[in-house]
C-alpha cells in the first residue's frame, strides 16, 4: 500500500508531520508537499514556470508549487510507481461548507481522486484559544484510512473530514455530514506598505449561515469528527430544464 501525502501548509508544518507518522504501519508513506504555506490556493497548477522539487529527507519531497503541483507531480511522472491513496492535511484550521472551493487541502485530495482508492481531506478546527491538538486529528485520519483499506468506498470518492481541536478522548464520535454554507467574507483590510502606498489583505471567512441540522459546521460544534463525501461534477441538475427551455426561447439567431 503506498499513501501519499500532501498539505497545503507546507511540509515543515505540524500537521502533516503528525499524519505521516500516524500512517507509517498502514503502508509506505512519502509526502510531497508546497515548499510553505500555500492556503487558499484551490486546484490551482503553476503552468508558467517550471517545478523544482527538493528531497529535503527520505520520503519528504518539497515543491516550489501549489498542493496541486504536488499531487499531480507525485502521480503524474515523479515516482515510478502511482500512489495507491492521497490523504492531505492535517490541515491547521476548519475546512467547512464554502471553505472547500478555497482550500488547498481539500484539492490535494481532490487531485488524488483517480486512483484507485478513495482520497482524504483532514483538517483539524484550529481556533486562537485551542491546544492544536494535532495527535488527535492523526489518530483520526489512521483510523478512518485503516477503514478504507478493510471496508474501501467507491473510487473517486472524496471524504472532507474536520476534527473538533480537543484532546481524542473528548471527541463524542463520527457524523456523516453536508457542506454548510458562510456568510460572505469579512472585507479586506486596508493598510500601508513602507513606501506609504495602499495595499489590501484578504478578510477572514465568513461565520457559519447554515451551520444547522446536518451540516459539517455543527457536526464540529457539537464535539464530532464531521465527514462529508464531496462531488466534483458541478453540473446543476436541478436547473437543466430550466436553462434548457430559456435557452431555446432565446434563439441564436433570433
Ligand atoms: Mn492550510
Amino acid at each position: 500500500m503506498k499513501i501519499l501525502v500532501s498539505n497545503d501548509d507546507g511540509y515543515r508544518a505540524d500537521g502533516i508531520r503528525a499524519l505521516a507518522n500516524a500512517l507509517k504501519d498502514l503502508g509506505t508513506v512519502t509526502v510531497v508537499a508546497p515548499d510553505r504555506n500555500r492556503s487558499g490556493a484551490s486546484n490551482s497548477l503553476t503552468l508558467d514556470m517550471p517545478l523544482r522539487v527538493h528531497e529535503t529527507e527520505p520520503d519528504v519531497f518539497c515543491v516550489q508549487g501549489t498542493p496541486t503541483d504536488c499531487v499531480h507531480l507525485a502521480i503524474s511522472g515523479l515516482f515510478d510507481a502511482r500512489p495507491d491513496m492521497v490523504v492531505s492535511g492535517i490541515n491547521d484550521g476548519a475546512n467547512l461548507g464554502d471553505d472547500v472551493l478555497y482550500s488547498g487541502t481539500v484539492a490535494a485530495a481532490m487531485e488524488g481522486r483517480f486512483l484507485g482508492l478513495p482520497t482524504l481531506a483532514v483538517s483539524l478546527c484550529t481556533g486562537e484559544t485551542s491546544g492544536r491538538h494535532f495527535a488527535t486529528g492523526a489518530r483520526v485520519a489512521r483510523m478512518l484510512v485503516g477503514r478504507l483499506l478493510a471496508h474501501p468506498l467507491e473510487r473517486e470518492m472524496i471524504l472532507n473530514v474536520n476534527i473538533p481541536d480537543r484532546p481524542f478522548e473528548q471527541l463524542r464520535g463520527l457524523r456523516t455530514t453536508r457542506l454548510g454554507k458562510r456568510h460572505p467574507a469579512e472585507p479586506v483590510i486596508e493598510a500601508r506598505d513602507q513606501r506609504n502606498r495602499v495595499v489590501y489583505w484578504i478578510g477572514p471567512a465568513g461565520a457559519g449561515a447554515d451551520a444547522g441540522e446536518g451540516t459539517d459546521f455543527q457536526a464540529v460544534a457539537d464535539g464530532f469528527v464531521s465527514v462529508t463525501p464531496l462531488l466534483i461534477d458541478l453540473t446543476r441538475y436541478s436547473a437543466l430544464a430550466t436553462v434548457q427551455d430559456w435557452v431555446a426561447k432565446a434563439g441564436l439567431h433570433g
